[in-house]
């Protein structure tokens, strides 16, 4: 399904509004949509550019494609190409496909150094950078904890302390040996297992927006799940409005409402994909040191030049004490951040340097 008009969903795990003057859309991760095409209206100062809108299900989850194209061929087959880049990307960085280029580096990386495509390559490389930032907060190695949540999640029961012990030793990233020279991945620990959850739909979305806008199409917006990259702005607009769903929406407070354009918004949370247990609510966003699930609603939203670092790093500042996070924040060029953290019965946000005004405390 793919449409023009308003499209709410209530289950959705984590969701982002686009707006533009004439439409609304909401995001939904319900999947079974198809690539249809549909030119859905005339821009205002560029009438030779038509808006179109495209969406499939990719990496578990909804992909998006907004784009102004000044025909529908020229859509069609930029939108069909990008998707077929995501499907790429998916072969090579799934964790549930056995035939995946991350699982055979799971199997055979610890033997040997693994020749590693330049897809994994790079996004391996970005993520380790991310975890020299984070301290270690963000850790692409964090694959048996993951494992061990997902058990959890099926038997309702946490690891023991020997099941978190024996998985927390093999979770470093400092254990990955990058050779770049010779492109290669070498795991220093046999067991190890890397997890792109993090990182791997911004780093598709950005490979998807650089494929549209290299066929001309720079006025385009791709959505990867939560993952937004935006081009050029629409002719008739200053930017894309993107509006980001924090749990504090609903008590009173409208959605904050981002105005961006050639850059990326990502949005982490860990009030949606959980997993109970006695009363207590686990995050998949797992925290190394402790190698549990976040405890506890928030969400972080990150605005940055590129998908790829928006999503690493939203996801290692939600584990990151928000101080730190703010200063690590500062610290980075054209990276602005915006936390939502609960404070006794309440919500308090907090915003690093740079972060629009616009949706500070919005009403
Ligand atoms: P995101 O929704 O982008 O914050 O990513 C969450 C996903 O990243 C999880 O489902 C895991 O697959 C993975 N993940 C969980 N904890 C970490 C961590 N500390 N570092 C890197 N990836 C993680
Ligand atoms: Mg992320």
């Amino acid at each position: 399904m793919v449409s023009c008009s308003p499209n709410h969903s209530s289950n959705s795990l984590k969701r982002v509004i686009t707006h533009s003057s004439h439409y609304t859309t909401l995001i939904s991760l319900a999947l079974g949509f198809s690539l249809i095409l549909i030119p859905c209206e005339l821009s205002a100062r560029g009438p030779q550019l038509k808006r179109y809108e495209f969406s499939l299900p990719r990496m578990g989850t909804i992909f998006r494609i907004e784009l102004y194209s000044p025909d529908d061929a020229t859509a069609a087959k930029a939108a069909e190409a990008a998707f077929a880049r995501a499907e790429e990307l998916e072969q090579i960085m799934s964790d549930y496909r056995e035939d995946s280029e991350l699982m055979r580096l799971a199997r055979e990386g610890a033997s040997a150094p693994f020749p590693a495509s330049d897809d994994l390559y790079n996004v391996l490389a970005k993520s380790i950078r991310i975890s020299e930032l984070s301290r270690g907060a963000f850790d692409v190695s964090v694959g048996p904890l993951v494992e061990l949540w997902r058990k959890a999640r099926r038997t309702g029961r946490l690891p023991n302390a020997s099941e978190l012990a024996r998985a927390k030793v093999l979770v470093d990233y400092r254990n990955i040996e990058l050779d770049a020279a010779r492109h290669t991945v070498f795991l220093k620990r046999a067991g190890m297992k890397l997890d792109l959850g993090a990182i791997g739909k911004g780093y598709a979305a950005d490979q998807m927006l650089a494929l549209l806008q290299s066929r001309g199409l720079r006025q385009a917006m791709v959505v990867a799940g939560g993952e937004v990259a935006l081009g050029a702005a629409p002719s008739d607009q200053a930017g894309w409005r993107v509006a980001i769903d924090t749990p504090d929406t609903g008590t009173g407070k409208r959605p904050c409402v981002l105005m961006l354009h050639d850059s990326a918004v990502s949005t982490s949370g860990n009030s949606r994909q959980f997993v109970e247990v006695n009363g207590k609510r686990y995050s998949h966003i797992i925290d190394p040191s402790t190698g549990l699930g976040l405890e506890g609603a928030a969400s972080t939203t990150v605005i940055a030049r590129d998908s790829t670092t928006a999503d690493a790093l939203a996801t290692a500042l939600s584990i990151m004490p928000v101080g730190d996070g703010m200063r690590l924040a500062d610290s980075l060029a054209y990276v602005a951040v915006y936390w939502v953290r609960q404070a006794g019965n309440g919500w308090k946000g907090y915003a690093s340097r740079g972060f629009p005004t616009s949706c500070l405390g919005a009403k």
